[in-house]
């Protein structure tokens, strides 16, 4: 009796909530926001790039580790706990970034590291409560039940691998989940999209080593910053489906290289990967930067110097008579063009944030603003499945297979 009493009574609140809600296109304005509020904080929301880590060193918007404390409020930079929260941020892949300098040093390169690994642990074992590593979607899962903001890491540029493949399973055991194979430079893995050289012409032999450990390990292949060629190479070569932790599509940018063309979208798709859209406004709009190239060039003519107050002047002159507007609409552009050439399943969000100098779309200005992403999908048409699967869904599907071609491989 109690049993048939307790299941009328489920079925009873099942029932209500899910028909008190209206269908999102008859829903006003106001009504679609909370809604979107709402499903920023009831689905994981993983971003597969925020630079937070590297600009804690850099940028000394934070004094030192001793005062973590202040990482709940910063009011500064683009993230912090307590606009995370807003946001419904449950897992920023935090970036171990290591500038092409330390590409000929691979050991500073992997003292760089390390001391980026070790702040990031500090971070969740500093702040209990608050944050929590991670080193799987299952426990990202836990961490979220458990009301913490999970921190797995993605190494950016694969100098500190060095020459020995053992350096991998170093990075794997210290955390490491993905490993963008490099940057902006060749490097001793692979050819970078914005470097000319073609050292190696897509992989090189180490690199082809490099991916297959990666696969064994459960390392994720992120093939953001890597050159055409090694893209093509890198997918056929993985066992495992790959990433972009943080690209866009090239067809709104045909003269940035390190976003990705149609042909690649479709065969990321088909490899069952993902692209996790980058919101830097350059990398989503051309117009962006024709424009700063344009003020470079003006600049340079006229003798100008961007730090002094007359450079100061003339670039707020120039940037007032020929604004560029990128917003959350270039973003959805973004996710609705890899839809339309691989589907709903290989799209995912990897902002960049505090790795731009803040040249974000209105709207995305910091991580409390993903209900705003979500409000514009709803917009769109986007149904909750669909929003879903780009808060983490696809991005946890790679991620298993990942872990899964692992496993078999041991
Ligand atoms: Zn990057």
């Amino acid at each position: 009796m109690t049993r048939i009493l307790s299941s009328s009574i489920f079925l009873l609140i099942l029932f209500v909530s899910c028909s008190d809600r209206k269908p999102a296109a008859e829903m006003s304005d106001d009504e679609l926001k909370s809604y979107a509020s709402e499903l920023a904080q009831k689905f994981i929301i993983v971003d597969g790039h925020i630079d937070l880590p590297y600009a804690l060193v850099e940028k000394d918007y934070i004094a030192g580790v001793h005062s973590l404390d202040t990482l709940i409020s910063t009011g500064k930079g683009e993230f912090d706990h307590t606009r995370a929260v807003k946001g419904g941020l449950d897992a920023p892949f935090m970036s171990i970034y290591i500038p092409i300098e330390y590409q000929s040093h691979p050991d500073m390169g992997k003292n760089l590291a390390d001391s980026l690994i070790n702040l990031v642990k500090t971070i969740a074992k500093g702040l209990p409560e608050k944050f929590a590593l991670a080193n799987s979607p299952d426990e990202i899962e836990k961490n979220t039940r458990e009301g913490k903001i999970s921190l797995p890491m993605g190494m950016e540029n694969g100098a500190p691998v060095g020459n020995d493949l053992n350096n991998l399973d170093y990075f794997f055991e210290q955390g490491i989940r993905y490993i963008t194979l490099t940057h902006n430079k060749d490097n001793q893995i692979c050819d970078a999209s914005r470097d000319d050289t073609h050292t190696w012409g897509g992989l090189s032999p180490f690199g082809r080593e490099v991916v297959a450990r990666m696969n064994n390990l459960g390392i994720m292949v992120d093939i953001s910053h890597v050159d055409d060629s090694t893209f093509y190479e890198a997918i056929e070569l993985s066992k495992a489906p790959v990433i972009a932790s943080h690209s866009s599509c090239r067809a709104f940018a045909p003269l940035v290289m390190r976003d990705m063309t149609d042909d690649m979208i479709r065969k990321l798709g088909e490899k069952d990967g993902v692209i996790m859209i980058n919101y830097y406004t350059a990398f989503l709009d051309s117009a962006v930067g024709n424009n700063t190239r344009r003020l470079a060039a003006l600049m340079k003519e006229k003798g100008l110097k961007p730090e002094d107050s007359l450079g100061k002047a003339f670039e707020a002159e120039f940037r007032e008579a020929n604004p560029v507007k990128t917003d959350i609409q270039t973003v959805v552009n973004h996710i609705d063009h890899v839809v339309k050439l691989a589907g709903i399943d290989h799209v995912g969000i990897g902002s960049d944030y505090d790795g731009v100098d803040g040249n974000l779309p209105n709207g995305l200005e910091d991580v409390s603003k993903y209900p705003n992403l979500i409000f514009a999908l709803l917009k769109r048409g986007y149904s909750e499945e669909d929003i879903a699967k780009i808060c983490s869904g696809n991005v946890f599907r790679v991620w298993r297979r990942v872990e899964e071609v692992a496993k078999a491989s041991r």
